[in-house]
């Protein structure tokens, strides 16, 4: 089986339509997630969103799921502390799947914010999650896979944030990158970007007036419109998939404009079960 990965959840924390809402605005998407599938059968998940059970539950029903094992993941990895990033951890607990010893790769402060903070806490004490602080050192899944963390400039109320790259015996295959506050914040966005074969990236919002409601400055996010100026020149050699949609954005809409414009620029929209395997598995 070549590496692959399987988009769980391509909406932004609060997934689309959010609750409450009686009318969608946007495609349905659940909680931003992630499940990388190694070519030896390792399983690790980017990102725990609220939505985890019925995001594992399409996982294990895929048919690239290695079955067969003791444990239905081999680690998490978490970007940051959102509650669209890590809620669902808490079911990893003992009123839900009460886990053994999966690792749980975050940054030194992330594990800290979960140390000291229950309902969290109990689920390091009573041994469900072991964490491993990924900040100096790549997280070694088994012989074919590593993922890294890369710090991103975001909103840090309870921890830092970090992107992911995932790296299939040394090549850097694929980015995992929701959330980042603006691409000029970020020096090395270009190059990061450029050196992935794949990159899901942040794709909140299209316009500045799509939540009237609330304070777009509070809560900043490179437009989809910004993301396509800079980049598009990458989408020969790296393929750019937008994600983390807030549920106030049409992209991905067929009839939406902005889905037309992304797709002529080169760029692909994520969606909830997208499946990519890596090709050149061999090379
Ligand atoms: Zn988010
Ligand atoms: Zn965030």
């Amino acid at each position: 089986m070549p590496t692959s990965f399987i988009v769980l959840g391509s909406g932004q924390d609060g997934g689309a339509p959010q609750l409450g809402e009686t009318t969608l605005r946007s495609p349905r998407r659940s909680a931003s997630s992630l499940a990388v599938i190694s070519a030896s059968g390792a399983v690790v998940l980017l990102d725990a969103s609220p939505d985890i059970r019925l995001q594992v539950e399409v996982l294990l029903s895929s048919p690239l799921y290695p079955h067969g094992r003791d444990e239905f993941l081999d680690g998490v990895c978490i970007t940051h502390a959102h509650i669209g990033h890590y809620a669902g951890l808490l079911q990893f607990g003992r009123e839900a799947a009460a886990t053994r010893e999966i690792p749980l790769h975050a940054t030194e402060r992330f594990l800290a914010f979960v140390k000291e903070n229950e309902p969290w806490a109990a689920l390091l004490r009573d041994g469900h999650l072991v964490g491993v602080p990924i900040d100096n050192a790549a997280a070694v899944i088994d012989g074919d896979l590593t993922i890294a963390a890369l710090p991103v400039p975001h909103r840090d109320e309870y921890s830092d944030t970090v992107a992911f790259s995932v790296q299939v015996r040394g090549h850097p295959w694929l980015l995992y990158l929701p959330d980042i506050d603006d691409w000029g914040a970020w020096d090395g966005a270009e190059e990061e970007l450029a050196r992935h074969d794949v990159a899901l990236i942040d794709a909140s919002f299209s316009t500045y007036d799509e939540l009237p409601s609330r304070e777009m400055g509070s809560i900043r996010h490179p437009l989809v419109t910004d993301t396509i100026t800079r980049f598009r020149h990458l989408t020969t050699e790296t393929r750019l998939i937008l994600t983390h949609i807030n549920h106030s954005n049409p992209l991905g809409d067929p009839i939406a404009p902005i889905t037309d414009q992304a797709a002529a620029a080169g760029f692909r929209v994520a969606y909830d079960g997208l499946t990519i395997s890596r090709e050149d598995e061999n090379a």
